[in-house]
């Protein structure tokens, strides 16, 4: 018995000293895999209006497979405003670029109005490059809402002058009548130039190495692909990416399907789904891109649903779908967020729209 006794001591003895060295030596091994990898560029795309069924239509109308099948991490996230269940694109988009929950109309500014930093200006501030690509014009709520501060998405004018002044590295959309012949007598196009710019108003350049463009190529928002926009939004993403890429930081680029949400508002199917095609395709940019750059995160999302929008069967045909809207406004439905690259694990999930700040705060601006 005292043999046994004391055999069973020993092996408490062994196992209680196993115990402690080995957390130990398991740290050392698992340690490094538990931490999430962080990428050096975040390429943030945004369809305005973009729903499931948005995204579903853009799957089922494509005659290529859609680049959406090509992301295996998927969350949810809800959209409200502070104001209001639903949300505009304004309250939407500074969720995104600020991580704050603020009233519809608001631009780059938090429940009570103060300017809240965005993402754009803590990029640049880190001395990452930064670039803005829209089919609105560039003063429009969303990409405004990345490095402008005012309390109404109206404020067009005041918006243009945040841009002049800006860090950005590299913008493309419309809106050249924002930037001249304006009521306060300013000339921002004189005053993009002092800042380092260099402008183009008529067509995308083929190369834009070594400056810092802004190209505005339409008086407001960028003509419908219905009516002949052609590749401007895949093309201006691939020219921002080789902008972005000579520097060594880093980048934060976003861009945004703006019309999605127009076709949306219109009630028009055919415009909402060319719009919804060519956002498709322009995340192929982006993903191709990342593949060539694999410290690239990409994340695909919208601010709201815009719609309605629904894909019921043609009069009870089971083999056609009739696309159709339940309203001329946003929708409350949660919106999809699709991420592929280094971090794209802590996409998962559902989650509040503020949280898409956070992850991209943590994983690239830490
Ligand atoms: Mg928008
Ligand atoms: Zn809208």
């Amino acid at each position: 018995m005292k043999r046994t006794f004391s055999g069973i001591a020993l092996l408490l003895i062994i196992l209680i000293q196993s115990c402690a060295t080995a957390p130990k030596s398991n740290r050392t091994q698992v340690d490094p895999k538990a931490e999430t990898e962080t990428p050096k560029n975040v390429i943030l795309l945004i369809g305005d209006g973009m729903g499931l069924s948005q995204i579903s239509a853009g799957i089922y109308f494509s005659e290529t497979p859609s680049n959406f099948e090509m992301f295996s991490t998927v969350g949810l996230i809800k959209t409200s405003a502070s104001s209001d269940l639903i949300t505009d694109s304004a309250a939407g988009a500074t969720a995104f670029s600020a991580g704050v929950k603020t009233f519809n109309g608001a631009i780059g500014v938090d429940a009570e109005g103060r300017a809240v930093p965005t993402l754009v200006e803590t990029a640049s501030e880190r001395g990452l490059a930064t670039g803005i690509i829209a089919t609105s014009s560039v003063v429009h709520a969303t990409p405004a809402s990345f490095f402008a501060h005012v309390r109404s998405r109206r404020f067009y004018d005041e918006i243009a002058t945040y841009l002049s002044g800006s860090e950005l590295d590299f913008v493309a959309g419309g809106g050249r009548k924002f930037f001249t012949n304006r009521e306060d007598g300013r000339d921002l196009y004189t005053e993009l130039v002092k800042n380092g710019y260099t402008l183009h108003t008529e067509t995308l350049p083929a190369s834009a190495e070594n400056e810092k463009p802004v190209i505005l190529l339409a008086e407001d928002g960028m003509p419908k692909m219905t009516e002949g926009r052609g590749d401007f939004l895949p093309n201006a993403t691939k020219l921002a990416l080789e902008n972005l890429s000579a520097e060594d930081n880093g980048f934060f680029l976003m861009i945004e399907g703006s019309q999605i949400d127009w076709g949306g508002h219109a009630n028009d199917a055919a415009y909402l789904i060319g719009e919804q095609l060519d956002f498709d395709k322009t995340i192929g940019v982006a993903l191709a891109y990342a593949n060539a750059n694999p410290e690239t995160l990409v994340i695909v999302t919208a601010d709201h649903e815009t719609g309605g929008f629904t894909l019921a069967a043609d009069e009870g045909d089971y083999n056609a779908i009739k696309p159709s809207f339940s309203t001329g406004g946003h929708s409350a439905t949660l919106i999809p967020v699709f991420a592929k690259g280094p971090g794209e694990e802590k996409f998962g999930g559902v989650y509040e729209n503020t949280a898409v700040y956070e992850k991209i705060r943590e994983l690239l601006l830490k």
